[in-house]
């Protein structure tokens, strides 16, 4: 664990010392929880969103986007349950003064019994060598059975609880099992209260009755309210879909673990509008299609798994998360939820309006069902520049730190280096650039060893980097260097737009989304 803390360090300092993410306000010491996006970060995070844009609105006949403002009516919040239900248990350590979300506390608590289990079969593997069968020692070793049940106890306490809206049973689950403040160490807690997460302004001037309202705790809402808007303008027929891309904002009171967490952050939300009744096998088919999107990145299969919630909000008829391995554990990016005709109802009834769907095929006029896939754009930029962040020792002992990002979503795609400032070389690599810009974004930079060029071009992903030499200017060809494997390939610059053009589409990767 420390190890990965140690890595998780490095990573943070690499994002701030390579332009992709500063901490907000720096000069006046940051505002906690709040980050900005620097000259790389902004590049990676808009190839993110149209990686996800696309794959919903190119790929999907029946998905449309809009952008809706993020000042909502008031009302709107009331209809969506977030004014009265949109809360974080809390608990305070009375020795630290910190402050902690109960339900993370037991989570975490459960994740050390999933951990003891582990390492009894991964100790029992290595004594058993091949003829080893770990389902059956799950089923009958006495210690991780005695895990195991300790386990579901807390697990289902903690359950029942969440389901019951009981804090005074979720403090007692703290209390029994003896968890610690990580900070003073101490069991010393207040109770558990539960506490908003929606931040509030005013509209308007005090003197005519300001209008209090919120900064939308998330973009779904804005496709809610907007829903019969595009069906209508839009002559969409059930099943389709609304996507949506932009900023929301959570009063986290545990914001920690860099932009995984942030007061302010940005979400990729699509709503998908089907009939009553079929929303179960849209739930399964939406799951699988995300989890692709995920895996054609080919960050590594194994570090994606499914989290089936436990609690489903008063809403929803299934929900799952996608979860990643940070170097923090596996920890949520998305979220699929069969959110049921709950928010077009409830919106029904506050407006007064009908947003009722006439099925033509049914002759019948009902309210949609709704399945929702909802990724934090953050929280994908966080997985994706963990899983690519590798220091590499390379022959003769020099080590390099290089960001395998896919080339797909690199902030650079091709950077060109004159091998000299002199002799013509320059221009000649101005030239290149000038015949490139139209396909993709590329970099010149002439200062320092070629070396040094291409350690900086490896700390912020990019795919491939091209050498302007004096033979360049006999017969016009380059040397290609390939960030990955390193070899480099001498061709012709008539190439280069094919090439480095194959390598950064995102085509493939759409490809594999929509194969079988
Ligand atoms: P968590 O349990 O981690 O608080 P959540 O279940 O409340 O997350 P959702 O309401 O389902 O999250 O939001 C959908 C997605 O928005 C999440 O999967 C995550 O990627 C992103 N997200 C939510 N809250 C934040 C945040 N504070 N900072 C960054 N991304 C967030």
């Amino acid at each position: 664990m420390a190890q990965q803390e140690e890595v998780f360090k490095k990573l943070i300092a690499h994002c701030k010392e390579y332009g992709f993410v500063f901490p907000s306000s720096e000069i006046y010491d940051g505002l906690s929880a709040v980050y900005d996006y620097g000259q790389n970060g902004v590049e990676l995070k808009n190839n993110i969103k149209r990686y996800w844009w696309d794959s919903m609105v190119l790929l999907n006949e029946n998905v449309v986007g809009i952008d809706a403002a993020i000042f909502m009516h008031p009302t709107t919040w009331k209809a969506s349950g977030h004014v009265d239900a949109f809360n974080d248990p809390l608990i305070d350590n009375k020795d630290s003064k910190k402050r902690y979300r109960a339900d993370v506390l037991i989570e975490e608590l459960l994740a050390k019994y999933d951990d003891k289990i582990e390492k009894e079969v991964e100790k029992a593997a290595k004594r058993f060598g091949e003829s080893f069968d770990a389902t059956l020692f799950r089923q009958t070793n006495p210690r991780v059975q005695e895990h195991q049940a300790k386990r579901d106890e807390i697990h289902n306490r903690f359950v029942k609880a969440l389901n019951d809206n009981d804090l005074d049973g979720l403090k007692q689950i703290i209390v029994d099992y003896e968890i610690v403040c990580p900070v003073s160490g101490t069991k010393n807690w207040t109770d558990v209260r539960q506490f908003n997460l929606m931040f509030s302004t005013e509209m308007g001037s005090t003197a005519d009755g300001a209008l209090k309202i919120y900064l939308r705790p998330e973009t779904a809402q804005g496709i809610f309210v907007n829903y019969l808007n595009v069906q209508k303008t839009g002559r969409m027929k059930i099943p389709f879909g609304i996507a949506q891309i932009g900023k929301a904002f959570r009063n986290e009171i545990v914001a920690r673990q860099f932009i995984f967490r942030m007061r302010e952050f940005e979400q990729m939300e699509m709503q998908f509008f089907v009939r009553p009744g079929s929303e179960l096998e849209w739930f399964k088919q939406w799951k699988a299609t995300r989890l692709k999107w995920h895996k054609a990145l080919g960050l590594g299969d194994h570090k994606y798994r499914f989290h089936d919630h436990d609690k489903l909000a008063h809403y929803a008829n299934a929900a799952t998360d996608i979860e990643f391995e940070m170097p923090f554990g596996f920890k949520e990016v998305e979220g699929i939820h069969s959110r049921t005709d709950f928010d077009l109802s409830s919106h029904e009834k506050f407006s007064g309006k009908s947003i009722k769907y006439f099925d033509p095929e049914l002759n019948e006029s009902y309210t949609p069902f709704v399945i929702e896939t909802s990724i934090g754009v953050d929280r994908m930029f966080l997985s994706i520049i963990a899983a690519a962040y590798t220091e590499e020792t390379l022959e003769g002992g020099e080590t390099r730190v290089v960001l395998k990002l896919p080339p797909a979503l690199a902030p650079i795609k091709l950077a060109i280096l004159p091998l000299i400032k002199k002799d013509g070389l320059p221009e000649k690599a101005r030239e290149i650039i000038e015949s490139l810009k139209f396909d993709f974004k590329c970099q010149y930079d002439e200062k320092d060893s070629i070396g040094k060029r291409y350690r900086r071009q490896d700390a912020i992903g990019t795919p491939y980097c091209v050498t302007v030499d004096h033979e360049t200017l006999e017969n016009n060809t380059v040397t290609l260097r390939d960030r990955d494997t390193m070899l480099q390939e001498r061709i012709s610059i008539d190439k280069l737009s094919t090439i480095v053009g194959e390598k950064v589409s995102m085509k493939p990767l759409f490809k594999k989304i929509t194969e079988g």
